[in-house]
């Protein structure tokens, strides 16, 4: 298939790891927007947000699980942090491969542009 965030997966292309385990990968973004920028993905291919099924909410539930810990781990937990999923063309979405983008680091603002 051919999707860069699958790539990754198989380790066609090598991400810059954050963390990793049976159903989740986290590597740093390469183009970041914060001083930590990571992105979350399910292992499995969804590609975006319209096509989760009832079967995937667990795995859903890791990504954002996942954010949390790393938010934690990386020490911006306390400060705050943004976590932003893009779907389709208006919501900027630009790799089809549900992804969670978790920033921290600075002060985001509010409404997103
Ligand atoms: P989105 O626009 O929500 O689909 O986010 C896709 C993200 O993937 C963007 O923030 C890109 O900077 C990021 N990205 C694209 N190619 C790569 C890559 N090879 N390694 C890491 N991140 C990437
Ligand atoms: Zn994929």
């Amino acid at each position: 298939m051919d999707c860069l965030f699958c790539k990754m997966v198989n380790r066609d292309i090598e991400p810059d790891i954050v963390y990793e385990d049976d159903h989740v990968l986290a590597f740093n973004d390469i183009n970041p927007q914060a001083p930590t920028h990571v992105l979350i993905i399910p292992k499995k291919h969804i590609a975006t947000l319209n096509d989760i099924e009832e079967g995937d909410l667990a795995l859903v539930g890791r990504l954002q699980h996942t954010a949390a810990r790393l938010a934690r781990d990386l020490d911006f937990a306390e400060d705050g942090y943004r976590v932003v999923m893009n779907c389709n063309d208006h919501g900027g979405q630009s790799v089809y491969h549900v992804h969670m983008h978790l920033m921290g680091g600075r002060r985001f603002t509010w409404p997103a542009g």
